[in-house]
Formats: structure tokens, C-alpha cells, sequence
């Protein structure tokens, strides 16, 4: 569970969040959404506790990532947009060493290793160098470097960024599966997703939460009912 209460950022006279509020739970796969500069990044790395809020707090299942880091931290699996490989490794060395970075206990390896494969499907490129990989490919072995520890949150930014249909369509099955029994946030600008994973949707403007909502219901306020327009009509984008 994650709860976001009355928290705020302000970067010298910029605020990025003003007083957020939210809850997430077990089943939510949320998109965030909101334009340039809304604040999306800066919320994740709240969230993660790579930046301290000005006021409000942030608790990840009872932890509170800015005084309890390392235990927050265990159940967030954060994966940014074009996330560090080791090109030189190949995947299975680059799943052990992101396994032992996370604390991972040894004995639990084989097991996390097998599931991650599987989830990621990369059976056919364990023993390769991460840099003979297709970018797809590597874009699954950086979500895999994150699963690796099985997070009961996954947050994933632009995670679809750049991929084919084919690879798309497997990343979309994936976040449902797992974002049916874990919390997954998906940072995107790719608005055609958002109804092809998203139960959930989090809008962002300015700073301010402006629609915490589902997809159906966001549509309803553009006027082709459509989630493009809907994003146009609340943030004044054209
Ligand atoms: P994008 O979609 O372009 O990535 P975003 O929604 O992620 O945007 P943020 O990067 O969170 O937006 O930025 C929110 C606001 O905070 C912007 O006005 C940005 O310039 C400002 N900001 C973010 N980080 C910093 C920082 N380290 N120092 C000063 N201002 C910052």
C-alpha cells in the first residue's frame, strides 16, 4: 500500500507537487499521467526517496522511504526511463549482480531467477552479452533487474518507449498480470496505452493532481470520449 498525504515540492520559487493526496493498494496499475513538467518525475522520486519532500509524507507499505530507505526501498522495484545495463555482462550475470545489489538472500536466487525469465521471457538470451541485445530485449532485462527481487510495487517509466507492436503487446500482458497481484505505476506519454493496461489513472498539472479517476471515467470529459481529448480538455494542452 502506498499513501501520499498533503505532500509537496518546491524546487526555490517552483512548485513542482502542491498537496497531493492518494492511496494506492494491491491490484492498482495506475498511469500517471500529466504534460511536460507536471511533476510526474518528481513524485516518483518521492516515492523512491531519492528526493525529501518540503512538507507531507509518503508511506510504502508502512515505511517511510525517507527515514527508512533501504526497508521502503525493498518493496519498490523503480525502473527509469533508459535504466543503466552493464553491456559487457551478460543477462544471467547482470540478474545476479542487480539480485546481491538488492540484498536478495542467496538461497532465494534460483527461484527469483527462473520467475524473472519467465516473466520477461528471456530464456533465448540468458548467456548473451546485454550489448548484442535488441533494444527490446534490453528493455526487458531492465525490468527484469528489477523484478529480480519480485517488488510488491513496480514503477515504470515510459516503459513502452521506442518499442514495436509485437514487443509492446508483450509488456502490456506483463503489467497485467503482475499489477494484478502487486502495485504498478506506469509513467507514460503514450496516451492510445493507458486503456490497454491502466485500471487506475493519477493526472498531473502544473503540480497539482487534477483527475484521480479510471480510464472510463476520465474519457467522459473530452469531448470525442477518448482519453487524448480528455488530457487536451483538462490541461489545456492542444
Ligand atoms: P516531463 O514529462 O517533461 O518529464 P514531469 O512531469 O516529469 O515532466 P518534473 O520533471 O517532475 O515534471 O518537473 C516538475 C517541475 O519541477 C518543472 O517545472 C521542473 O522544471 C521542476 N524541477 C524538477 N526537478 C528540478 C530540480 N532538480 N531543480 C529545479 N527545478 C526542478
Amino acid at each position: 500500500m502506498i499513501v501520499v498525504k498533503n505532500l509537496s515540492k518546491d524546487f526555490g520559487g517552483i512548485k513542482a507537487l502542491d498537496n497531493l493526496n492518494f492511496c494506492l493498494n494491491k491490484g492498482d496499475i495506475v498511469a500517471l499521467l500529466g504534460p511536460n513538467g507536471a511533476g510526474k518525475t518528481t513524485l516518483l522520486r518521492l516515492l523512491t526517496g531519492y528526493l525529501d519532500p518540503t512538507s507531507g509524507d509518503v508511506e510504502i507499505y508502512g515505511s517511510n522511504p525517507q527515514h527508512k530507505r533501504v526497508e521502503a526501498l525493498r518493496k519498490i522495484g523503480y525502473v527509469p526511463e533508459n535504466a543503466p545495463l552493464y553491456p559487457e555482462m551478460t543477462v544471467s550475470e547482470f540478474l545476479k549482480y542487480s539480485a546481491d545489489l538488492g540484498g536478495l538472500p542467496a538461497g532465494e536466487f534460483k527461484q527469483a531467477f527462473n520467475n524473472t525469465v519467465s516473466q520477461m521471457r528471456l530464456h533465448n538470451v540468458v548467456n548473451q552479452k546485454i550489448d548484442t541485445l535488441s533494444k527490446g530485449f534490453k528493455h526487458r532485462v531492465a525490468i527484469a533487474a528489477a523484478l529480480i527481487l519480485q517488488p510488491r510495487i513496480l514503477i515504470l517509466d515510459e516503459p513502452t518507449e521506442g518499442l514495436d507492436p509485437n514487443q509492446k503487446h508483450e509488456i502490456h500482458k506483463f503489467i497485467q498480470t503482475y499489477g494484478s497481484r502487486n502495485i504498478i505505476i506506469v509513467s507514460t506519454h503514450i496516451l492510445e496505452e493507458v486503456e490497454a493496461v491502466a485500471n487506475r489513472v493519477i493526472l498531473l498539472n502544473k503540480g497539482k493532481l487534477v483527475r484521480d479517476t479510471s480510464p472510463q471515467e476520465l474519457k467522459l470529459s473530452g469531448s470525442d470520449y477518448d482519453i487524448t481529448s480528455a488530457f487536451r480538455a483538462i490541461t489545456g494542452e492542444n
